[in-house]
């Protein structure tokens, strides 16, 4: 989750800074179709074992990660950690690697400031110095529909996995001797949901619609991973139909509901958010509207390109954001997997139901920016 705008405008430290598998012994869910007329939404109940919760979790915020940050060391320990399990999980590969697609950075030239910038073009690399040159990675994978008439409509379902690194990044602030920012709830926590997303199509039924996994880096910094994605996406935007992000769920929210409850951005602008509560999956708006968290995550971009594109999460503004404290061992896995739970069902509904729409006056209006 970036900062939010009025605390990037202020002094900021620096810049403007702007989710293994257990042995899966458990058997395919059993497929309800609720009632016994209309269109078959496939209704599944999800296995999400909250070991197999914990231990990604736990990858992913472990201090060998070095926090994650865009175009560091860390960064790409954790997106070969998910392109083996994107490969666990049977996606069909992506990216000019497989599951990695690459994106061509440099560091600001400007003394005493770590910025990143995106490069437009790979050639654009030449005109850089090799010692501010940098690589990010996102970690991108397919399942493919199955359904005839559905399977060319693409959901997209993501979460960012790059954080703010370690206290030598100067992005993260050392304190009582902790030097790594781990970003266990921001947003390895997103980054678990979308894995146990991927693991439920692998060993349930395939999805009608094509699903696009993606776990993007450079959000932190500016959303480059998502920017990059955008033109270059693996399948075309025109068919994307959909896009459900998952940030922040490792802890819970009272304005949620507590335990085991998310709220969805941007709630009220289209039909997702109705759709998702009609089909009994337990979500309410984000009741922090003033905090803009519509527009503080990747789901922005897309949702400027014209896509229904939200936002899950249960950040109920902790004072652990973007410190050394956001770490594994203050996330609450039994709620965590309760919102899992959820997103694999709002997945399953993206993938199998109505496509979401927007309300009148829902969709942003990129010129008013
Ligand atoms: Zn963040």
């Amino acid at each position: 989750m970036r900062l939010h705008p009025s605390a990037s405008r202020a002094a900021v430290p620096l810049l403007a800074i702007t989710l293994a598998s257990g042995a899966c012994a458990a058997r395919r869910p059993t497929l309800q179709t609720p009632g016994t007329s209309g269109p078959a939404t496939a209704f599944i109940d999800p296995h999400v074992e909250i070991e197999d919760v914990r231990l990604e979790e736990s990858v992913l915020a472990a201090d060998s990660m070095q926090g994650r940050l865009t175009g560091t060391a860390g960064m790409h320990r954790a997106a070969r950690y998910l392109a083996e399990m994107f490969d666990h999980f049977d996606l069909e590969p992506a990216g000019e690697e497989p599951y990695l697609q690459h994106l061509p950075l440099a560091w600001s030239a400007a003394a005493g400031n770590r910025e990143l910038q995106l490069l437009n073009a790979w050639t654009d690399t030449t005109a850089i110095p090799a010692g501010r040159r940098a690589v990010g990675v996102n970690v991108v994978g397919i399942m493919p529909g199955n359904d005839p008439e559905l399977r060319d409509q693409v959901v997209l379902i993501d979460a960012h996995y790059d954080h703010l690194g370690t206290a030598d990044s100067g992005m993260c602030r050392a304190a009582a001797g902790d030097t790594v920012c781990n970003g266990a709830d921001d947003d390895a926590s997103g980054v678990v949901a979308v894995l146990e997303i991927a693991r439920d199509f692998h060993r349930g039924p395939p999805p009608k619609r094509t699903v696009v996994f993606l776990l993007t880096t450079g959000e932190e910094v500016g959303l480059l991973g998502t920017r990059w994605y955008i033109d270059h996406p693996v399948l075309p935007l025109e068919r994307m139909v959909a896009n459900l992000e998952i940030e922040m769920i490792g802890r819970p929210d009272s304005l949620a509901g507590g335990a085991g409850k998310a709220w969805l951005t941007g709630f009220e602008r289209s039909t997702m958010g109705d759709m998702l509560t009609a089909a009994g999956i337990e979500i309410v708006a984000d009741p922090r509207p003033a905090q803009n968290f519509f527009e503080r995550s990747d789901n922005i971009a897309f949702a400027m390109r014209g896509i229904p594109a939200h936002t899950l999460s249960s950040f109920n503004l902790h004072t652990d954001y973007h410190t050394v404290r956001d770490e594994d061992s203050r996330i609450d896995y039994a709620h965590m997997t309760e919102v899992i739970r959820a997103a694999v069902r709002a997945a399953r509904l993206l993938t199998d139901g109505p496509a979401p729409v927007w309300k009148p006056g829902g969709r942003p209006d990129p010129n008013s920016r």
